[in-house]
């Protein structure tokens, strides 16, 4: 079927026009119904306030370990000095009141000056808790609960002691010796045992403690690593698999002609002046022409938008096939396409595009009728072209504006045909 001045008088729109963005063929890479951005920032976000609250507990329970291990060593080392003190008050008292010697005597008071004082930081260090390092139970038993009393035992140890040292070194009376051997007494069988004891359960105590925060500590560790997967594999990885083709869209929507495929203006006239650049450095000559659809406004209007689309499709395709592939082509308007034939002069250059015209009236556009019937439309094509030699330092632009006079005598001549015009 070709367009005939029948069918160029009759304007009638057979079909409703596509939307713009899929006359432009233009599609998202992610159909979300979701907000995409949205739901990244949300997992993001939550995904962070885990690990920082993680983190958060974690050097909460690192602190705690280190307080737990401080506290530890001060205590560990105040039993240790009320165990040593009431054993030098123990063999001071007996050394004196055997050899009745000045120097047992002041070892011994100050002995006991020195189990008050270390006494009351014991008890202080022991009663001394926070919310990361709690009361002992193990001391607090032994120190305050029954049967071991140690804290009344060692107040009642220092007043023995303090009583023993209050008679004079002469004095044999029976209260005096019954304090020496008081302190004796208490010091191998009772307060010596449960010291021990108590050093003993809370060193186990401790080591659970520690023991129970390092596991809380290493399941901290855990769930931030696992957090952190869990983002690299569902926020992290899709956000750069999607980055990637949001990249490689725009890259494609800025050069590309979304209807044809082919190079649009601007991706044109980088690859046209690219060329020119390469011509003037090899001295070679280079054709650009300028190819306009004949009569395509009637083409709209007989068959409709669609079919038009489909022609230029056609056409483009009729142009690639028909030209080399060195060739550059590309949409610069609605249906003119512009071509550079690098290393071409005019004589090749001439035959090459009348050739182009000969291919696109011998090869019509196949579509399909409104009555389903396969039919074909043939159409024509003008083209102006001019040649530029190595010495001709014209932008692509004044080129085109060269052809475009060209191809206005093209359209004058009675269309389907390639003019020249000199650059
Ligand atoms: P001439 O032979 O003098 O070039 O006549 P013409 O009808 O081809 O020229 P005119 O400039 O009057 O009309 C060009 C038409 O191309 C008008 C416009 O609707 C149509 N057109 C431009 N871009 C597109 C497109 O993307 N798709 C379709 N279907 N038509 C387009
Ligand atoms: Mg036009
Ligand atoms: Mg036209």
């Amino acid at each position: 079927m070709t367009v005939t001045n029948e069918q160029k008088s009759t304007v009638k729109k057979r079909k409703k026009p596509q939307s713009l963005m899929r006359r432009m063929n233009i599609s998202m890479p992610f159909q979300d119904k979701k907000d995409a951005a949205g739901s990244f920032t949300k997992a993001y976000t939550t995904a962070f306030l885990l690990i920082a609250g993680i983190s958060l507990i974690v050097h909460v329970i690192t602190s705690s370990i280190t307080q737990i291990q401080q506290s530890s060593i001060r205590n560990s080392f105040f039993i240790n000095q009320e165990r040593a003190l009431v054993e030098q008050i123990s063999s001071s008292a007996a050394k004196h009141y055997s050899l009745g010697e000045e120097l047992d005597f002041d070892m011994l008071t100050q002995a006991v000056n020195q189990l008050k004082t270390n006494h009351e930081k014991t008890i202080a260090s022991i009663k001394e808790q926070s919310l990361l390092n709690p009361l002992s139970p193990s001391l607090n038993k032994v120190y305050f609960e029954q049967p071991f009393l140690l804290d009344n035992n060692i107040n009642a140890y220092i007043d023995k002691a303090n009583l023993y040292a209050s008679y004079e070194a002469a004095d044999k009376s029976i209260e005096r010796v019954e304090a020496q051997k008081f302190l004796q007494r208490k010091a191998r069988s009772l307060l010596q045992p449960i010291l021990n004891k108590a050093l003993a359960d809370y060193q186990t105590e401790v080591i659970l403690r520690i023991e129970f925060f390092h596991r809380l500590q290493l399941g901290g560790l855990l769930v931030v690593l696992v957090v952190l997967l869990f983002e690299a594999a569902f926020i992290f990885y899709p956000l750069a698999k999607r980055t990637r083709v949001y990249h490689t869209m725009l890259l494609k929507q800025a050069l590309e002609d979304p209807l044809t495929g082919l190079s649009n203006r601007r991706a044109f006239m980088n690859r046209s002046e690219a060329a020119k650049t390469r011509a003037y450095r090899d001295q070679e000559q280079m054709i650009v022409a300028l190819t306009d659809l004949d009569h395509f406004k009637s083409v709209n209007d007989t068959y409709g938008h669609d079919i038009g689309d489909a022609v230029l499709k056609h056409f483009s395709a009729v142009l690639k096939k028909s030209l080399r592939g060195g060739d550059i082509i590309g949409r610069i308007g609605g249906e003119e396409f512009a071509v550079v034939l690098p290393k071409t002069n005019y004589e090749t250059g001439k035959e090459a595009l009348e050739r182009l015209c000969h291919d696109v009236e011998n090869n019509p556009c196949p579509y399909v009728s409104d009555e389903g019937t396969n039919e074909e439309l043939t159409y024509t094509v003008s083209i102006g072209f001019t040649n530029v030699s190595f010495n001709n330092e014209m932008s692509i632009d004044e080129l085109l504006k060269k052809a475009d006079e060209a191809l206005y005598e093209a359209k004058e001549g009675g269309r389907n045909r390639a003019v020249y015009a000199m650059a």
